[in-house]
């Protein structure tokens, strides 16, 4: 289970995200929606210490990983990274790096040296997971940047699966994608919620709907820092939203 307290975050004098709570069950889907510039990116980034890399960012509140708060004094960013995965956007696997050496890439991370059968091993785990094994078993040694990319998201997906996060944070996986590779990575998500919890950003409502348990609303008023404006099961946020804006959101009037 992760769960973000109060989380307030600033570039600089500008403020983009104000005291967001949420709770994200393991074994669960989180989508989080909202327009544009709402702040989600941001949020999800704070979710695995990315937020601190930007030189004018600051933040306020805590995250925890079941119960462990990954800001806490001596808690290390390497650990933080490991237990959080994250896809982005555009598929981005090391592209002249093979298929099987960029599943194994985080690896070092962990502090744990394979050996040949037990990496192998993994490397088919992980693609399989993934969706993607069928289609590369027989190409392992070719560079990652071979594949389509829908093959070269499901590969960041098996990369992040490698180190056995316990959250798998996705910031828009499938807006760069054609509708066959988005449903297959949405099939992927639902089977991987039932080992890791799952938070996905998306602008795609038919999405949210199909693969998600649960949906957050954010939404950053005229001038306002960005702020869960409703929360809630999937099926109820889109039936019957309690917040007007939602239903205006989600039924595309925004
Ligand atoms: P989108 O749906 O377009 O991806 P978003 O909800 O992910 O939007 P964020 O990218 O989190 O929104 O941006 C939230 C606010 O923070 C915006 O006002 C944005 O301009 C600002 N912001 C984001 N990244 C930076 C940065 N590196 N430096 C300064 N401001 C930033
Ligand atoms: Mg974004």
């Amino acid at each position: 289970t992760l769960e973000a307290r109060r989380i307030s975050a600033w570039f600089g004098d500008h403020k983009v995200l104000d005291r967001v709570s949420l709770t994200m069950p393991a074994g669960l889907v989180t989508a989080l929606i909202g327009p544009s510039g709402c702040g989600k990116s941001t949020f999800l980034r704070i979710l695995n210490r990315m937020h601190e890399l930007v030189a004018s960012a600051s933040l306020a509140g805590e995250v925890l990983v079941d119960g462990q708060d990954i800001y806490a004094a001596g808690q290390r960013l390497t650990e933080a990274r490991r237990k959080i995965g994250m896809v982005f956007q555009k598929p981005n696997p090391f592209p002249a790096m093979s298929i099987y050496d960029n599943v194994t890439s985080g690896l070092k991370l962990t502090g744990i040296r394979m050996r040949g059968d037990a990496k192998d091993d993994l490397v088919e785990e992980c693609l399989a997971k993934a969706g993607l094994w069928k289609e590369v078993r027989d190409r392992l040694r070719q560079p990652g940047g071979a594949l389509s990319g829908g093959q070269q998201q499901r590969l960041c997906i098996a990369r992040s699966l490698a180190v056995r996060p316990q959250v798998l944070l996705m910031d828009e996986p499938c807006s760069a994608l054609d509708p066959t590779s988005t449903r297959r990575i949405e099939e992927t998500i639902r089977e991987l919620a039932h080992e890791v919890t799952i938070v996905i950003v998306t602008h795609n409502m038919q999405q949210a709907a199909r693969v998600s348990d649960q949906c957050a609303f954010f939404l950053a008023e005229q001038n306002t820092p960005g702020a869960i404006v409703e929360h809630g099961p999937t099926a109820m946020m889109f039936a019957s939203p309690s917040d007007p804006r939602t239903s205006d959101y989600v039924e595309g009037r925004f």
